[in-house]
């Protein structure tokens, strides 16, 4: 099939590549001129794992191009993907701009029948909306699909392969055979294809995230409450999570949630719920418990250094949202850096991948590690704000011979407090005893 994608970011890029892996001809459209004069010289602009040798081998085979032509793409595509930005705008409500003027573009351009399908998180009543600026210019027939996307970032690729389901939100017979004919490839596991209308289908992405958010701020609370009494989220949470009804995924207490959904999704549902005169008391908490999440290590290092972090160096393992990501957006990590180079610390910082942009934003404000042992070299302490696999089990000795004093503070709980204790370490961590 012939398909155009429109906007390559981390969700636009992977369903083109993806897409073209099953022998769709997928032309990529952005409108950043750099980035696709990137990736016609063959460089994939994000960090995505396993994403660099699919875009390699459908490039290759000519089933996978880019350019910064809107009309171009429509003009080759008969299924028009918009994985356009919706961030997050003044009022908390998502930006509809780029969706809706892009919609406005499409109207003048087409020339026949196009579904255009919706893959950005959007509000409840867009579908309605695209369908309604795109059919004032218009003219030939067109369909409007909603057709949320599941996918993780560091699992994008795996999840656009094998997702656990598909939700198509159509009221057009010929638009759902379509969307099916294209989705058959994806679920012949047996996972399915769930059909519904387009409001259903808006809602199904907003419910989901913010369902996924609250349950990990449910955790959080946990733990904190784990600290004021002396229990331990571990043991709590292996008994929780062993209930079916509960799962043990996405239990795991931290210092937030962050990235370029969860925080704008769960604002957005609640803006518009806002809008409908519907007061959803469960996302305000949320949102409010989330924000102070944050920074919850941040009286703890204050404690241990006797409130002056002044002249102190601070290491930092860990600065994008989560592991397998160069992605930045709402990262925990910002919040306690800023935080932390307020009270005047010096930070020395490494991530595996988000140092270029990490970068782009604090400027000289941080020192640059090249490893993550350059980063703990005489500092004061070590803070750990992203799981990433490699600081699961560092070289203790060299951690404890390269800090000038041996504490740890663990947003992300990576180290069983028994052992670290035999190592000789002070820690720190979430919902869990101090090691003193
Ligand atoms: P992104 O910011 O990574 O990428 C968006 C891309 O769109 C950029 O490359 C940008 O240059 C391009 N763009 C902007 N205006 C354009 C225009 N007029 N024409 C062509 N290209 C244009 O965004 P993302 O993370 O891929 O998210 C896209 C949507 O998918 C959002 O609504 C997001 O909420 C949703 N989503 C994201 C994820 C995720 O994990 N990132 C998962 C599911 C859903």
């Amino acid at each position: 099939m012939k398909i155009a994608v429109i906007g390559t970011g981390y969700v636009g890029l992977v369903t083109g590549t993806c897409l073209a892996e099953t022998g769709n001809e997928v032309i990529c459209v952005d409108i950043d001129a750099a980035k696709v004069e990137k990736m016609r010289n063959g460089e994939v602009p994000i960090y995505e794992p396993h994403l660099d040798v699919l875009f390699e081998r459908n490039i290759n085979a000519k089933r996978l191009s880019f350019t910064t032509s809107l009309e171009e793409g429509l003009n080759h595509g008969e299924i028009i993907f918009l994985a356009l930005p919706t961030p997050e705008d003044e009022d908390g409500s998502a930006d509809l701009s780029y969706v809706l003027n892009v919609s406005e573009e499409i109207g003048k351009l087409i020339k026949e029948y196009k579904v255009i399908v919706d893959k950005s998180t959007v509000p409840v009543g867009t579908a309605e909306k695209v369908q309604q600026i795109i059919a004032k210019n218009a003219q030939c027939d067109f369909d409007v699909v909603s057709n949320p996307e599941f996918l993780r970032e560091g699992f994008a690729v795996d999840d656009f392969l094998k997702p656990e389901r598909i939700v198509i939100g159509s009221s057009s017979e010929r638009a759902t055979a379509l969307m099916k004919k294209l989705y058959n490839p994806f679920v012949r596991s047996g996972n399915p294809i769930i059909i519904m209308d387009e409001k259903s289908a808006e809602l199904t992405k907003y419910a989901a995230n913010s369902f996924l958010a609250t349950k990990i701020t449910f955790m959080n609370e946990i733990a904190n409450y784990c600290e004021k009494v002396g229990a331990d989220v571990d043991m709590v949470r292996a008994g929780m999570g062993t209930d079916s009804r509960i799962g043990k995924r996405f239990l795991f207490p931290g210092i937030g949630y962050g990235g370029s959904c969860f925080p704008k999704d769960v604002k957005a549902l609640q803006k518009a719920g806002k809008n409908e005169g519907y007061d959803f008391k469960i996302l305000n908490s949320v949102i409010e418990i989330n924000a102070a999440q944050k920074t919850v290590l941040l009286p703890k290092i204050e404690s241990y250094f006797e409130n002056n972090l002044k002249g102190k160096t601070i290491a930092v393992w860990g600065l994008a949202f989560k592991p397998e990501t160069d992605d930045i957006r709402e990262a925990p990590s910002i919040d306690l850096m800023e935080a932390l180079l307020e009270k005047g610390a010096t930070l020395q910082v490494f991530d595996p991948e988000a140092m270029p942009n990490i970068e782009k934003r604090f400027g000289d404000k941080l020192k640059y590690s090249k490893s993550m042992y350059d980063a703990v070299e005489n500092a004061d302490a070590l803070l750990i704000c992203t799981e990433w696999s490699i600081f699961r089990t560092p070289d203790f000795k060299k951690l404890k011979d390269s800090l000038s004093r041996q504490v740890i503070f663990d947003g992300r709980n990576l180290y069983n407090t028994t052992d670290i204790e035999a190592e000789g370490f002070s820690y720190f961590s979430i919902g869990r005893r101090d090691v003193k």
